[in-house]
């Protein structure tokens, strides 16, 4: 999810130009059958510009943002950052917004509903996210307060000392495999000498979509694709030490890892890096597969791609005329609108991006172990991987994409 970055730089360079106000670089539209004079609509909806607003000026400008002043007091007891949509999409407040309305559920509770189209798919823009978010009038304020904290009233728990589960009624629940999950994560943290957590909460719900209806989420742009298949899949507020994962959650490690690593580097703002992911791919797993599934169908992808250079970016390459993908495209003529990124952003397919980087802890963990790796964790950003992977794995940016290569075709 976190490449969906790279799909905005253009659309985020124009807002760097343009002296307009924040409200008018997003784009925000109401419906034209609601009366937007009516004095409660004024109030409501300017309360949750604003916060956007704010979320854009901090995301672009580095203001600070008060999140007391926009959220319920409960949603701080509850989650270290309450906006549990902002920690999904992490994008919305920058997306051409819709604004569908609010409609009044008793005289302090309000529930409002907004829809986000994607940029990044000009001209023929496409619908990216739908939710709706609950606001309380408390004291003559608005505060928001997350649908997510009703829906979870509702589901069943499963605890086991740090690991609480909670999952729908129609859910097919497997208690072996949960304690399994349990005795497997804690002998990660055991062999990695990670911190004990602290108590993580885990939503499992039948389907990927059921599990975004929880989450207060209607709609997203990866759901609805695999017409001939069951989405599956999830993810972690490692902040808010929520996961999410939809049916067979019970055997997925992935996430967790996620909330181990955050807790290692004992982070106070979420970052998510791209070495993370191979971390957790390589020793949990990757859409229910285990790692060693994926460096097979990695090895093959990259032997029919020759022209993907690894040297030359470890994330990106482009599709060009549906059928192979390029990392120099100085050469070669392609459409923007044709061109993919290595990451899965609309299939449960291997994100090879992922892998990439999970190969490169499978290097690791033979150079020098457990200890090395934790090392380049703590010192690894986007922006710093080839120099650190030359620190600590002795291979030139210029040598990795063959070293790769070469380490896959030997060993899978
Ligand atoms: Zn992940």
């Amino acid at each position: 999810m976190k490449n969906i970055y790279l799909l905005f730089i253009c659309f985020i360079s124009q807002f760097c130009i343009a002296q307009q106000s924040v409200r008018d670089m997003r784009c925000v539209r109401v419906r034209s059958c609601i009366d937007t004079t009516n004095t409660q609509f004024k109030e409501i909806f300017d309360f949750w510009e604003n916060y956007q607003d704010d979320l854009f000026r901090n995301q672009f400008y580095k203001d600070s943002v008060c999140m007391q002043k926009y959220w319920a007091e409960s949603e701080f007891l509850k989650y270290e950052n309450p906006d549990i949509v902002l920690r999904k999409t992490k994008i919305y407040f920058m997306l051409p917004e819709l604004f569908l309305g609010i409609e009044i559920r008793n005289d302090t509770l309000f529930e409002i509903k907004s829809l986000y189209s994607s940029v990044y798919m000009k001209p023929n823009s496409d619908m990216y996210l739908l939710f709706s978010t609950y606001v309380i009038k408390k004291n003559g304020n608005y505060f928001l307060y997350n649908k997510f904290s009703e829906n979870k009233k509702k589901l069943k728990e499963y605890s086991k000392e740090w690991l609480h589960i909670y999952y729908t009624d129609d859910y097919k629940f497997n208690n072996n495999e949960a304690i399994n999950l349990f005795e497997r994560a804690n002998k990660l943290l055991k062999d990695f000498d990670f911190y004990q957590p602290e108590p993580v909460h885990y939503y499992l719900a039948p389907t990927y979509t059921e599990l975004l209806d929880i989450a207060g989420i209607d709609f997203l742009f990866n759901v609805y694709i695999p017409s001939s298949n069951i989405k599956t899949g999830g993810w972690s507020k490692p902040d808010s030490r929520l996961i999410f994962y939809s049916q067979g959650g019970e055997a997925n490690l992935h996430e967790f890892i996620h909330i181990f690593i955050h807790d290692f580097r004992k982070n106070i703002d979420f970052k998510d890096y791209d070495l993370d992911e191979g971390f957790c791919c390589y020793f949990g797993d990757h859409l229910g597969f285990p790692y060693k599934t994926h460096a097979k169908r990695l090895k093959i992808f990259l032997n029919n791609n020759p022209e993907i250079n690894l040297s030359e970016n470890l994330q990106v390459a482009f599709l060009v005329n549906n059928k192979k993908y390029y990392s120099d495209t100085i050469n070669i003529k392609f459409n923007y609108n044709d061109t993919i990124f290595l990451s899965n952003f609309y299939d449960d397919s291997t994100n090879y991006s992922y892998i990439i980087m999970a190969a490169i802890c499978e290097i690791a963990m033979q150079k020098g172990g457990i200890e090395l790796l934790k090392q380049m964790l703590l010192e690894i950003t986007n922006d710093n991987n080839y120099e650190i992977i030359e620190k600590y794995l002795g291979i030139k940016r210029k040598d990795l994409n063959s070293y790769i290569r070469n380490f896959l075709n030997e060993n899978y």
